[in-house]
């Protein structure tokens, strides 16, 4: 799960990680209003959205005085923004932040991952902040610094220091950016999170070591024992269908291509977008509708394919264990009775009850195309499709 920026340094202050004051603002009078209450001659006015990239769009503006705060912020909200992580359908600023202006004297990246190969979070760091981490990966890797965490040990201030030493944190500050950086690993392993970023923790004019910006994502399977930041949600950062989905207990994301994917069992599914790529086709989405679906799970999933605008056709690739192919067929037909089924639908279904299965779909009248094996559906829906 993610959370805004104001969130999460809401749940950095609360571990000591020292970042400027701020308010969330709604609407233009409120982020005014910020403004008047942070009292400070310079306030940064900054889109909420779940992507980064926003100053580079035009989402974070500093502001010298409440008429251009007023200013940036009508221009702000309500705008779409288009960044390199949001796609290029963009996001609609709904929130601001309204900040303290921050006398930067010099931009750093810290940030904390799990590290699958060495079953680790791993603290990364670099000089070169502000910048995308990507690009700094990239061009200079000989910036970026790593230090792998003992899990039993937790950060040592001798590992924090070794990064605030090769990141060239002035001399002055090492103890002030170690401290920080442990207690940014605090709050990580605390409040179960999957990211930790600060890009750019910043050195001050007046010699403080600052987060300026904040990217925390949670562990969605940890979530149950965090009521605060389940209560950081923000429904209108997801994707409806995904909503949608989680509420009726299915395994659903989102993807960009156009053919709808209905399968039982993760790995299936996996197996099923690996086909349809192989056979030059684009996936409209991953779901698992689980083994022991019931058939209004199953026209629930259905019903949430069909209304994807992008999807152009369907593949339904079951293999029958303990879901069995006739409540997958109730439920394709029922969905499809409903909302109507106007894109090719290609169906593959083996073991149990496969032959009921198959009746249920052929008496059903739907134009449906049968597959004998998972390559023969795949490249049936592919060519159907385009
Ligand atoms: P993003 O990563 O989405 O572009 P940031 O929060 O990192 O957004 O802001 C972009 C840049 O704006 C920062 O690198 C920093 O230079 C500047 N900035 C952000 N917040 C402040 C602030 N409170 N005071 C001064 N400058 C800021
Ligand atoms: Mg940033």
């Amino acid at each position: 799960m993610n959370i805004h920026e104001y969130q999460g340094k809401e749940i950095l202050r609360q571990y000591g990680v020292s970042v400027p004051n701020g308010r969330v603002a709604f609407t233009v009078d409120e982020a005014v209003e910020a403004a008047k209450e942070l009292g400070t001659e310079v306030v940064v006015v900054k889109a909420q959205i779940h992507a980064g990239g926003r100053g580079k769009a035009g989402g974070v503006k500093v502001a010298k005085n409440l008429d251009e705060a007023r200013t940036y912020a009508q221009e702000i909200l309500g705008k779409t923004l288009v960044t390199h992580q949001t796609g290029p359908a963009g996001k609609e600023v709904k929130r601001l932040l309204i900040e303290e202006g921050c006398d930067i004297s010099k931009e750093y990246y810290i940030g904390l991952v799990l590290d699958r190969a060495t079953n680790s979070v791993v603290l990364m760091a670099s000089e070169e902040g502000g910048t995308e981490i990507e690009e700094v990966a990239e061009k200079t890797p000989e910036k970026i610094f790593k230090e792998v965490i003992d899990p039993v040990v937790g950060l040592t201030g001798f590992q924090a220091r070794r990064i605030a030493f090769n990141i060239n944190i002035p001399a002055k500050l090492i103890n002030k950016a170690s401290k920080l950086m442990v207690n940014l690993y605090t709050a990580f392993v605390d409040k179960d999170c999957s990211i930790a970023e600060i890009n750019p923790l910043v050195v001050t004019g007046d010699g403080n070591v600052m987060a300026l910006d904040a990217k925390l994502n949670f562990d969605d399977n940890a979530i149950y024992r965090h009521k605060d930041i389940a209560e950081f949600r923000d429904l209108d950062e997801e994707d409806a269908k995904e909503i949608e989905a989680s509420k009726h207990g299915l395994s659903y994301i989102s993807l960009d291509g156009n053919i709808g994917c209905m399968v039982n069992g993760a790995g299936l599914a996996m197996a099923t977008m690996d086909i349809i790529k192989h056979y030059m086709g684009d996936p409209a989405n991953f779901l698992d509708v689980g083994g022991g679906a019931t058939e209004e799970k199953v026209k629930e999933a259905f019903k949430i394919i069909l209304s994807d605008q992008n999807v152009k056709g369907i593949f339904v690739n079951i293999f029958g264990g303990i879901m069995k192919c006739d409540i997958i067929a109730a439920g394709v037909v029922a969905a499809a009775k409903e909302l109507g089924l106007d894109v090719p639908l290609v169906v593959r279904l083996e073991g149990t009850n496969v032959d009921l299965g198959k009746q249920i779909l052929k008496e059903s009248g739907l134009n449906i195309t049968a597959a004998e094996s998972m390559a023969d559906g795949a490249q049936k829906i592919v060519s159907l499709v385009g």
